[in-house]
């Protein structure tokens, strides 16, 4: 059977563990090997950190959506932002890319190698979508 959660909180910097720990919750249940069950994590706080740093720009006042679909086929993960968006979604993917200087520009990196599929929407001035399904 198939089990949707979905969570709808501020872009403050504390609800990137937050949606760690539900999402590990969530996999405690499923057909995960502990690997598995570290690497969504990190997948789901990169793509977490990404929509309050860079979507909303570190403003507390934006919503970030987190939507997990648990089925037996896997796992999806949405990450949602309606904060700035990306200029060039190709070039943010580059490893080392990064529009702030102070970061390693490693986040999508991750996303792709931890997880079994990535997709991004972004709109500039709209928003963020990404997509991961393990
Ligand atoms: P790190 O993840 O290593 O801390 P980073 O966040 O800059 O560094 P990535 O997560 O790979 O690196 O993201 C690359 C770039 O894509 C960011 O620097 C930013 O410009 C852009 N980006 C990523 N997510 C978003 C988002 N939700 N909204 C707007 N821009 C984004
Ligand atoms: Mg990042």
């Amino acid at each position: 059977h198939k089990n949707t959660v979905k969570l709808e909180f501020p872009s403050i910097p504390d609800n990137v563990a937050l949606a760690r720990v539900v999402v590990g919750t969530m996999l405690a249940n499923m057909d995960f090997t502990l690997t598995d069950v570290d690497d969504v994590k990190v997948a789901v706080s990169e793509a977490v950190s990404n929509a309050v740093l860079h979507g909303y720009q570190n403003r507390s006042n934006g919503l970030v959506y987190l939507t997990i679909t648990a089925e037996p086929e896997g796992l999806e993960i949405i990450v949602e932002d309606y904060g700035r968006g990306i200029h060039d979604v190709e070039k943010a993917l580059e490893p080392a890319f990064s529009t702030l200087p102070e970061r390693m520009g490693m986040g999508f990196v991750f996303m792709k190698s931890f997880m079994d599929k990535l997709e991004i929407d972004s709109q500039v001035g709209r928003g963020t979508r990404v997509r991961m399904f393990k």
